[in-house]
């Protein structure tokens, strides 16, 4: 047995038994955990709201050789997305708390089991502290999506179509069996990305959280980049992700 303690993310919780919880956390320096939460179902004492979805805090667990699931003894909040919609209508809380829980799961989809993803882990850290702080969910939801997948090597290139070696400034689409953004010229139908998508794009390669989540972009550019990434992260985890379908679902006027 060996005790642990370091920076972590909640991804997510299921019930185990009658009164325990499984909690699965991201670590800074260990990667992805899973551990049993003692009484964290019937005894909200000792966890409180720190078991929800993308908060961070200082986790202490106990590993044991033998076994898959660690012991999660506490975890002290820094940051929660659920603490920090209090005083907030519901309509807002709702949109932060479904975006929380978007952000967890392309974390835990991305983070592979006991191994250390320190950039992985940053960007989630960063992405949640500006989520908290009120930074524009939607434009952080693209950010995030597109830095998940260039951490991964996939993400299309900006500066040029790969056919032509044309620019793409004036507005690509994404072709499928390219995997890539190809000119207006090239294209033959596909997702289309306006220019306004394509400068948002190169913001986003080289800002920060905190300056993206200051981006208000055109509504019509985040329907763009939502489709398109949509499809890449699907492409990429060969499914759909079940909190991007409730992200869209909390949408106003749906
Ligand atoms: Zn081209």
């Amino acid at each position: 047995m060996r005790a642990y303690t370091g920076d972590a993310l909640v991804l997510r919780t299921y019930r185990y038994g009658e009164a325990d919880r499984i909690v699965v956390f991201l670590t800074e320096d260990r990667g992805k955990k899973r551990g049993v939460a003692k009484n964290a179902t019937k005894s909200r004492r000792r966890f409180g709201a720190a078991l929800e979805p993308l908060t961070r805090g200082r986790a202490a667990y106990v590993e044991h050789e033998s076994r898959e699931l660690v012991r999660l003894d506490r975890i002290e909040p820094k940051g929660s997305p659920f603490r920090s919609t209090a005083g907030r209508d519901s309509d807002a809380a709702a949109h932060v708390l479904g975006y929380a829980a978007y952000f967890a799961e392309l974390l835990d989809e991305w983070a592979p089991e006991n191994a250390a993803n320190e950039r992985l882990f940053r960007l989630g850290a960063a992405v949640a502290e500006v989520l908290c702080e009120g930074g524009a969910a939607e434009s952080l939801g693209r950010y995030f999506e597109y830095w998940l997948l260039r951490l991964e090597g996939v993400y299309p290139a900006l500066d040029a179509c790969p056919r032509c070696g044309g620019s793409l400034d004036a507005g690509a689409a994404l072709s499928v069996t390219d995997r890539n953004y190809l000119c207006e010229r090239c294209a033959h139908g596909g997702l289309a990305l306006s220019p306004g998508a394509m400068v948002f794009l190169k913001q986003a390669a080289r800002r920060t959280p905190a300056a993206v989540g200051a981006m208000r972009p055109a509504t019509g550019v985040l329907r763009e980049l939502e489709h398109v990434h949509e499809r890449l992260i699907a492409m990429h985890l060969d499914k759909e992700l079940r909190s991007a379908r409730i992200v869209r679902e909390l949408r106003p006027g749906q």
